[in-house]
C-alpha cells in the first residue's frame, strides 16, 4: 500500500505543478467552448466575454500578465503594449489581416505573431461575390422595391426597364491582389461566370495566369481602366492606404462597380463618397470601411447603388471555427516548442525560439 499511495500523491503533485506552470493566454472574444477547453489543457485561459472588445488600458493591463494573447483586429497591440509585456511570447490573431499588429516592433521583442489565412478564404470570395451580384442585380432595391409596396403602386407585373443590372459573362473582371482570397474570386468569375479576368499584384504569378487563364497587368491604373468589376484583396499596409483614391477612381468606367472585402483603408472613402455622387463609377459593394463601426447616417448609406455589410467576410459558422482552430494549433505548436503553422514574422525565428522555456 505505502509505495501506491506516495505514487499517488505524486501524481498528484506533478499535476499541481503543471497547473501552476501553465502559461496564461487573454483571449479577447468567445470563441467556441471546445476550442476553450482544448486550449485550457496546456493554458491558463481567461476569456473576456462582452459583446464589445477590451478597451485598450484593459488588453494592457492583461498583457502585462500574460505568456500569450488571443486577439481580433479591434484589438490594438502597438508597440507600447508589446514592450510592456515582459512575459508575452505569442500573439495568435484570429484573423487574416493583421494590420492592428506592430509586426516589427513584435518581431526585435521575440514575440510570435500568427494568423488564420486559408481557412475563410472561400468564406470571403462567396461573400465577394454576394456583394458583386447584389449590386450588378439591384437586389436591395428590388427587395425594398417589393416590400415599400412601390411594385405594387406601379400597377404593372413588368416592364422592359424596370430594375434593369448589369450581366456579367463577358465582362472584365479586375482583381487587385490575387492572393488566397483574391485567386478564389477569379476562379468563380472566369468558371462559372464567363468573365475575362485581369489582376494586378506585387507579385506576377505566371502558374496562376494559366490555370485559371488570368491576365496580369502590370499597372494597377490599366486595370482600373479596364474592369467593369474591380475587387480588392490587397493586405492593408503602409503601401496599400489609400492606393484607391480620387485619381484612381477617376480612371474607372462609368458603369464599373467597385467592391472592397480587403480594409476598409485601402479606399479613400472620401474619395469614393465623391465617386458615387458624381457618378465616376456606377456602384459599389463594402464590406469593410474606414473607422469601424460606421454610424447609420455615414455617407455611404445615402446611396441606392451601394451595398454595404458590416465586416461579414468571414462570419460563417464553419469560417469562424476553422480560424478558432487554427488559432489553438498556433498556440499548442507554440507550447510544445514548435514552430508556430501560420507565423506571420519569421525572422522572430532568429530572436527566439519557440515555446515558454
Ligand atoms: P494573401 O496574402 O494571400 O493575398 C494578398 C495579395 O496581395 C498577395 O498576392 C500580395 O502579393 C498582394 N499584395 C500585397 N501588397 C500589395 C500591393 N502593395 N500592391 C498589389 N498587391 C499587393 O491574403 P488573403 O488571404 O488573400 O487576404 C487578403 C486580405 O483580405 C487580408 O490581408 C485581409 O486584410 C482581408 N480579409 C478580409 C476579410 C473580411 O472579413 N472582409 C477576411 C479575411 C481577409
Amino acid at each position: 500500500m505505502k509505495p501506491l499511495e506516495s505514487n499517488a500523491y505524486n501524481v498528484i503533485k506533478v499535476k499541481v505543478v503543471v497547473e501552476i506552470l501553465k502559461p496564461k493566454v487573454f483571449v479577447t472574444r468567445e470563441l467556441f467552448d471546445d476550442i476553450i477547453a482544448k486550449m485550457s489543457e496546456l493554458y491558463e485561459v481567461e476569456v473576456w466575454d462582452k459583446y464589445y472588445h477590451p478597451p485598450y488600458d484593459v488588453l494592457l493591463s492583461k498583457a502585462r500578465e500574460v505568456d500569450a494573447l488571443v486577439t481580433l483586429l479591434t484589438d490594438k497591440v502597438d508597440c507600447n503594449l508589446l514592450q510592456s509585456a515582459p512575459k508575452l511570447r505569442i500573439v495568435a490573431q484570429y484573423a487574416v489581416g493583421f494590420d492592428n499588429v506592430d509586426l516589427e516592433c513584435a518581431t526585435k521583442l521575440g514575440i510570435y505573431v500568427t494568423n488564420t489565412p486559408d481557412v475563410i478564404s472561400d468564406t470571403v470570395a462567396e461573400l465577394t461575390w454576394a456583394l458583386i451580384l447584389a449590386v450588378a442585380k439591384r437586389i436591395l432595391e428590388s427587395d425594398s422595391f417589393v416590400r415599400q409596396g412601390e411594385w405594387h403602386r406601379t400597377g404593372t407585373p413588368w416592364h422592359p426597364k424596370m430594375m434593369l443590372g448589369t450581366e456579367l459573362k463577358g465582362k472584365v473582371l479586375g482583381i487587385v491582389g490575387l492572393g488566397r482570397i483574391g485567386t478564389r474570386v477569379a476562379k468563380i468569375g472566369s468558371l462559372g461566370f464567363g468573365m475575362k479576368v485581369i489582376y494586378y499584384d506585387i507579385v506576377r504569378y505566371k502558374e496562376k495566369e494559366g490555370i485559371l487563364g488570368v491576365e496580369y497587368k502590370s499597372s494597377l491604373e490599366d486595370l482600373l481602366k479596364e474592369s467593369d468589376i474591380v475587387s480588392l484583396h490587397v493586405p492593408l499596409t503602409k503601401d496599400t492606404y489609400h492606393m484607391i483614391n480620387e485619381e484612381r477612381l477617376k480612371l474607372m468606367k462609368k458603369t464599373a462597380i467597385l467592391v472592397n472585402t480587403a480594409r476598409g483603408a485601402v479606399v479613400d472613402t472620401q474619395a469614393l463618397v465623391k465617386a458615387l455622387k458624381e457618378g465616376w463609377i456606377a456602384g459599389a459593394g463594402i464590406d469593410v470601411f474606414e473607422g469601424e463601426p460606421i454610424p447609420g447616417d455615414h455617407p455611404l448609406t445615402q446611396f441606392k447603388n451601394v451595398v454595404l455589410v458590416p465586416h461579414i467576410g468571414s462570419a460563417t459558422l464553419e469560417g469562424r471555427y476553422r480560424m478558432a482552430q487554427v488559432v489553438l494549433e498556433n498556440l499548442i505548436a507554440f507550447y510544445e516548442g514548435r514552430k508556430p503553422p501560420t507565423l506571420v514574422n519569421e525572422s522572430v525565428l532568429n530572436v527566439r525560439p519557440p515555446g515558454f522555456k
